[in-house]
């Protein structure tokens, strides 16, 4: 018997070899019996077209995409989302009908640990720092599907962050007043990541309050500089990890038609080392 499985999905980027996504999906697929396989596949741009055709839908199922495809991706499909489209970034491709649908789950990603915070965030202010891919979906999801009172983004080239819809744009240098006035906070630079973890985007001068919450979209690792000093001041503490298992969810049913069983994946995850995605 073959035991190479008939469908796979891929994870398209470059570098990608620290991927989480491979330990999300096959934990997933085995729980429920799916003999599926998730792999990973680092793409040069000048392949990006064969590999995008060779997504056939029936041997390769779909393909989630990452840093720094998610603009390119999004030029390159058939068809897009409504969702995909308002952020200008894809990370989830299917085929539809013979056509290449892009998506993007990052924001159902972002949103779900959010909303296990409270339910109405329409009074709220936030802040977002950084003006990428990431605070796209992020100020998609705050201004278009929770409608917050105001969101501000802060970024240190001050062009990007004026090319998004619907936010005020606040001088990199005034981030940490900003802050001041906000309920949530979301880092969305890559500030704070394992490479350069005694980093933080905020200067030492600012300190969160309880009432607070700040969200850092970097899951590894687990707990920021900026996180630890956000939960020492009492404020609520939410990190990448919880959007990273979201959007994988939110793909896992768009390529398999099933609800993603949480519980296995964060199993799979503490067998790994990882915390396991909770809030
Ligand atoms: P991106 O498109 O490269 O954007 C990064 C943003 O951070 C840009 O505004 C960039 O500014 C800014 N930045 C980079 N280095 C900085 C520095 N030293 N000081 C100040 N600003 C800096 O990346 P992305 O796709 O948005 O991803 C950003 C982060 O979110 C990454 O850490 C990624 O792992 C994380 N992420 C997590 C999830 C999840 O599921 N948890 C999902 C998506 C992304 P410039 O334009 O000036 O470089």
């Amino acid at each position: 018997m073959d035991p190479t499985p008939v469908h796979s999905c891929i994870l398209i980027g470059h570098p990608i070899g620290h991927s989480l996504s491979p330990i999300i999906h096959n934990a997933a697929y085995a729980a429920l019996g799916i003999e599926w396989h998730y792999g990973l596949m680092d793409v040069l741009e000048h392949d990006l077209d064969a590999v995008l055709a060779g997504i056939d839908g029936q041997r390769v199922v779909g393909a989630n995409v990452t840093i720094p495809y998610k603009q390119a991706v999004f030029e390159r499909v058939d068809e897009r989302s409504p969702t995909a489209e308002a952020v200008g970034a894809v990370n989830t491709v299917f085929r539809r009908a013979g056509r290449l649908v892009g998506e993007n789950t990052d924001v159902a990603g972002f949103l779900s640990p959010l909303l296990d915070v409270r339910s109405d965030w329409t009074r709220a202010r936030a802040v977002i720092l950084g003006a990428g891919g990431a605070a796209r979906a992020v100020a998609h999801a705050l201004t278009r599907e929770l409608g917050l009172a105001q969101v501000m983004v802060s970024a240190r080239r001050e062009a990007t962050a004026r090319a998004i819809p619907d936010v005020t744009v606040v001088p990199w240098d005034k981030r940490e007043a900003a802050c001041l006035e906000a309920d949530l906070v979301v880092n969305t630079t890559p500030v704070g990541m394992a490479s350069n973890q005694h980093a933080s985007p905020l200067r030492d001068t600012y300190i969160f309050r309880s009432g607070q919450t700040l969200y850092d979209l970097i899951y590894a690792p687990e707990t920021t500089r900026l996180m630890a000093s956000a939960a020492a001041a009492g404020a609520h503490v939410i990190g990448g990890l919880p959007m990273l298992v979201g959007q994988a969810a939110a793909a896992f049913q768009i390529w398999t038609g099933k609800e993603m069983p949480i519980d296995a994946v964060k199993k799979a995850l503490r067998d790994h080392g990882v915390s396991g995605g909770s809030s």
